[in-house]
This record gives structure tokens, sequence and C-alpha cells, in this order.
């Protein structure tokens, strides 16, 4: 097992890292931007390493400030979380070539799925069920984008290739907006995402967010333990997660499950990783796979007593997974709140000093943030400071541990969304389940009138 770990991230997900390393015996480096110096995980770290200015291109995506903290202090591994590096196939390049160990897949992994393109390529190999569109990137011919799209069916959506974070997308209606559609979302990603490539899906109207969590390790061992339901977005973001998914047949989980498992095998897949699919009408279609842990990880270590980022740990180090598919046996149900620091409704960032901080507790409930008393949230980042998750017998004891939960929480000097979680919690559709991906956006435009 690695001695010590540079952990590669800030926030929640670098204190969650740094706990997983405290319980196996290994030392953990943080690194930190000028913003962050004053965390309190940063001063409870075996060893901590400025990186840089508060801006993250100059602290946590600067790749040589980050390979040479793990030199100057000799670590052995680099676990990069979520967000920043952590689906930067060159960093992971990097990292290897400088003889760390990069905890995730190899960078051909993260590249063929980096590539949205490929990455659905490959499931289409691997059998994985994907959404009709395109056969590969759109060519330039007018004739066949318009070909393309009337044998897929109006609506489509075009994507880019290399886009991320809900950016780089565009649905179509009709035919005389295609070609501006297509123009544009090109233009667009090869500005944000240095990859013009676009290519056609069939648009689905109603569909929910449901994604696989798999875990590999390098001695051809993969599984996946079980779902979750993120289908309650706003923008694209997460922003409530559950497991299981409410009223998905198991046989269709299950079924779901074992190709993704078995495509990890058929790509040499390693480590955690998500594949993320919309669920229409009883069918799962693939819509990308993301190569690293998820913020809403804790939802299904919950539910299948799997440490998610142990287990990282673990199989990065070259051990086998301790556990079976046999083994993955689900318990209850769990829900995760984003808190982020914002207003509730409009949505504006609210950085700034936390003045009284209260988390809650009591039977099934966990509470992930490095946020504290005192705690100044820096402007610079994601809003996100932290996480409640409960865990119940059924979904009905999982909401109304967080419906306590929620009400025990104090947080003042800052706005954050709490406010929107405790209506949501008491929202008679999200509370009967199975909410699409547009109940969130649908629900908070009828609020303002
Ligand atoms: P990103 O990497 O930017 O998150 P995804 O491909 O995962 O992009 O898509 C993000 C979101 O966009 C999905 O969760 C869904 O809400 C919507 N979306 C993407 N593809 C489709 C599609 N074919 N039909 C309907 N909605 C889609």
């Amino acid at each position: 097992m690695f001695k010590k770990i540079l952990i590669a991230n800030r926030g929640e997900i670098a204190l969650r890292v740094q706990r997983a390393c405290r319980e196996m015996g290994i030392k953990a480096v943080m690194v930190y931007s000028e913003a962050d110096r004053d965390a309190k995980y940063i001063r409870l770290a075996d060893e901590a390493v400025c990186i840089g200015p508060a801006p993250s291109g100059l602290s946590y995506l600067s790749m040589p400030a980050i390979i040479s903290a793990a030199e100057v202090t000799d670590a052995e591994a680099i676990h990069p979380g979520y967000g920043f590096l952590s689906e930067n196939a060159d960093f992971a390049e990097r990292v290897e070539k400088s003889g760390f160990t990069f905890i995730g897949p190899t960078p051909e992994s993260i590249r063929l799925m980096g590539d949205k393109v490929s990455a659905k390529q490959a499931m289409i190999r691997a059998g994985v069920p994907c959404v009709p569109g395109s056969e590969g990137a759109l060519p330039a011919d007018a004739a066949v984008i318009k070909r393309t799209a009337k044998a897929v069916g109006y609506p489509v959506i075009i994507k880019a290739a290399g886009g991320g974070g809900g950016r780089g997308m565009r649905v179509v209606h009709t035919e005389a907006a295609l070609l501006h559609a297509v123009q544009t979302t090109k233009a667009e990603a090869g500005a944000a995402f240095g990859n013009p490539e676009v290519y056609m899906e069939k648009f689905l109207q109603n569909p929910r967010h449901i994604e696989i969590q798999v875990m590999a390790d390098t001695h051809r061992n993969a599984v996946y333990l079980g779902e979750r339901d993120c289908s309650m977005q706003r923008r694209h973001q997460k922003v409530i997660e559950e497991a299981p998914a409410p009223g998905i047949p198991r046989r269709l989980i299950e079924k779901i499950g074992d190709r993704c498992a078995a495509a990890c095998k058929k790509i040499g897949y390693r480590g955690a990783g998500t594949f993320e699919f919309l669920f229409e009408n009883g069918e799962f279609y693939f819509i990308e796979m993301n190569t690293r842990v998820q913020v809403e990880h804790p939802v299904t270590e919950w539910i299948t007593g799997v440490d998610i980022v142990r287990t990282q740990i673990a199989v990065a180090a070259g051990e086998k997974l301790p556990f079976t598919q046999r083994q993955v046996q689900l318990r209850g149900h769990a829900i995760e709140c984003r808190i982020n620091a914002e207003d509730a409704y409009k949505f504006t960032p609210s950085p700034g000093r936390i003045t009284a901080w209260h988390t809650p507790g009591g039977p099934g409930v966990r509470v992930d943030s490095h946020a504290y008393a005192n705690y100044v949230v820096p402007p610079n980042y994601d809003s996100m400071i932290g996480k409640i998750i409960v865990h119940g017998d059924t979904r009905e004891q999982a909401l109304a541990r967080m419906r306590t939960a929620l009400a025990e929480t104090v947080i003042e000097g800052i706005k954050t969304n709490i406010p929107l979680h405790r209506e949501l919690m008491v929202d008679a559709s999200f509370v009967a389940g199975g909410t699409n991906i547009h109940y969130l956006e649908e629900w908070l435009s009828q609020r303002e009138r």
C-alpha cells in the first residue's frame, strides 16, 4: 500500500480523500491555492503545499505545480478528486511519466471516454445501448446532416464531442434551424473545448437521469454498485441524488449493470467510474462515462456498504477488488442534497464568511463538508460547500430523515440552497418518486409566477 498520497483537489472531496487516507494509515499531502490557505482541512493535513494564487488556472489546474508538489513531498500517488484535472488524460499521463501512480483509470481510458464520439462508439462495440444518432462526428456536407436528422427524427440534439459540464449542446426542432445550430455549436465547441467536432442524437423528451457506478481492478475484475437517480437537475447540474432509483425494476438495473461491468472489462477499465444514462419508456440510453469519483458517490456507499474512495486507492495500489458482484447487496435507500453557497431561488453565488454553522446528526445522517463556523467561502470556485446524505430502510424513512436533517441545519452569514431542499423534500411529485430531468426547472419556473 502507498505510504503517502497527494490530493490534487480542494473542498469537501479533498477532505473526503484525506479521511480515507487517515483510515488506511496513509499520509495525505494537500495542495492549496492562496484562497484556501486557512481552510481547516489544510491545517489538519500531514503536509500541505501552496501551489499558486486563487484562480484555478494558476493553481488547481496547474500540472507542473501539482507534480512538483508531489516531488518535493515524496508522495507516491496522486488522487485527483472530481472536477479540475480529474478527467484530463494529459495530466494522468504526466503523473505516470513522472513516476507517480494516478489514482484513476489509464490515460488511454480517460482519452477514449473524454471524447464523447469515441466513447459512444466504444459503448456500441461493448453492447451498451446508446441514444440513436449520427454514426460518429457530423461531416461538413449539409445534405448528409439533413439526411441524418431526418433518419433520427426531430427533435434532435447537437452535442460537442469534447463537451462537458452541461455545455456545448443545442436542441433542434425543425430542419430550417438545423444547419445554423450545427455551425453555432461547432464554433462554440472549438472555442470552449478546443475541438469543433459535434455529433447528433435524438432528443429524448422526458427522460430520467440514471447512472451506474462501476469499480474495476487491474486483475480483470469489474463490478457495478447499483444505480443512482440524478434527475433533479438545474441547468444540467445535479441538485439531489438518490439510490436506488425509485420504481425501476431490479431486473432492468441488473441487465444494464452487467453490460457496464462487461464494458469495463472490454476496455480494460480500472478504478471507479460512472456510466450515465437517460432512461425513458423502460429503456436505457448511454450518454457519457465519467472516469472519476463523483460528487454523489456517498449514496452508493451507503446502500452498498462499499467505501468507494478507499477502494479507488486500493485498486490503484494493485490490490484485487475486495468483493465480487454477488457480494454486492443493496440495503435501504439513500438521498443526497448538495448544499450550495447561493441564493435558494435566484441561484446567484453567495460567497463570504459563514458566521454560524450547525450540521445535523442522528441515525442515518452523514455530512460531507469542509466548512465550519468562521470559514470564508472563496468566490473563486464552485459554490458547493458540502452535502447532506441520509439513509433509511425505506425511501419514506430516508425522506423523513432528510427533512429532519435539513430542519436541524443552521448556516448563517451566507445564503444557501437549504430552503429549496426543504421545499423539495415535501413536494408531492418528488416524494412520489421518478421525476424526470425537466421537473426541477419546471417547478422553479412555476414558483416564480
Ligand atoms: P455533459 O458532459 O455536459 O454533462 P451529457 O451528455 O452528460 O453532457 O448531457 C448532460 C445533460 O444534457 C443530460 O443529463 C440531459 O439532461 C441532457 N441531454 C444530453 N443528451 C440528451 C438527449 N439525447 N436527449 C435529451 N437530453 C439530453
